[in-house]
């Protein structure tokens, strides 16, 4: 059961892999995300059904457009293939729960908003938003399916408690974390409160000190100034992904202190 429901959700994630390509290209340059069919951006030609089948189509095109023998980025089956990898993982891990589309639209909009806040340095409220009010319908739903409404109580709370946090960390030290991570993290403190109280410490504790080293190093080096705003988004989203879906022995060997 465990392995149809991850390779049921890994072919999905090859699909919204394909789609997240456009809202990754399209949500920063304020494009309509259904309109029109994607063309290539050397020759401006649509691209046909048959030539936007995930991961294959670029491989059998050797990664040009059949039209005009432009380079296609190997970013676009790269983030065709993370998607599906980490649907199938999400959906070993939720594969007896409710709470597995929840977190499959959590996975999506985490590899948007990291792949966006790489390049543009922002955090779009476009993807936000949305995966933040999914979060709380479709855990709502599980909740009610699995009768057992804890989880969701612990949610909300994560989902205040990490935004108050941040928000404080966000008044007191403006120069390191923008207000799109604020925001960013009251919805991963909302998914990983689904888990647990020690997953939303665990995970965007994990997240942000990824963020601080690897931000420190790149000031090191020169590649980003002090001034500049560290892209914490896809830090915190990292440490998010692997407390969802390694966590689960960290925490209980935390716990183990407390007996
Ligand atoms: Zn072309």
């Amino acid at each position: 059961m465990t392995g149809l429901v991850a390779a049921i959700s890994g072919v999905y994630g090859l699909i919204i892999g394909s789609f997240l390509n456009v809202v990754i290209w399209r949500v920063p340059r304020h494009e309509s995300l259904v309109a029109p069919r994607s063309h290539c951006p050397g020759c401006d030609a649509a691209i046909a059904p048959r030539d936007n089948i995930p991961v294959v189509s670029w491989l059998a095109l050797r990664g040009r457009c059949r039209n005009c023998g432009e380079p296609i980025s190997i970013r676009y089956p790269l983030i065709e293939l993370l998607t599906a990898v980490l649907f199938a993982a999400v959906g070993a891990r939720f594969h007896d729960s409710w709470a597995l589309p929840a977190f499959l639209v959590l996975t999506a909009g985490l590899i948007a908003i990291s792949a966006i806040d790489l390049e543009h340095f922002i955090i779009p409220n476009r993807i936000v938003y949305p995966v933040g009010i999914a979060g709380v319908i479709l855990l709502a739903g599980a909740a009610a399916l699995e009768h057992s409404w804890s989880p969701f109580g612990r949610a909300l709370l994560g989902g205040v408690g990490a935004f108050v946090f941040f928000f404080v960390l966000h008044l007191v030290a403006p120069g390191g974390m923008g207000f799109g991570d604020v925001r960013l993290s009251a919805v991963l403190g909302l998914f990983l409160g689904w888990l647990g109280g020690m997953y939303v410490f665990g995970g965007l504790f994990l997240g942000f000190l990824l963020g601080a080293v690897i931000g420190s190093v790149l000031i090191a080096v020169g590649r980003r100034g002090r001034k500049q705003h560290i892209p914490f988004g896809p830090f915190l989203a990292a440490g998010t992904m692997i407390f969802v879906l390694f966590g689960e022995p960290i925490v209980s060997w935390w716990q183990g202190f407390g007996r």
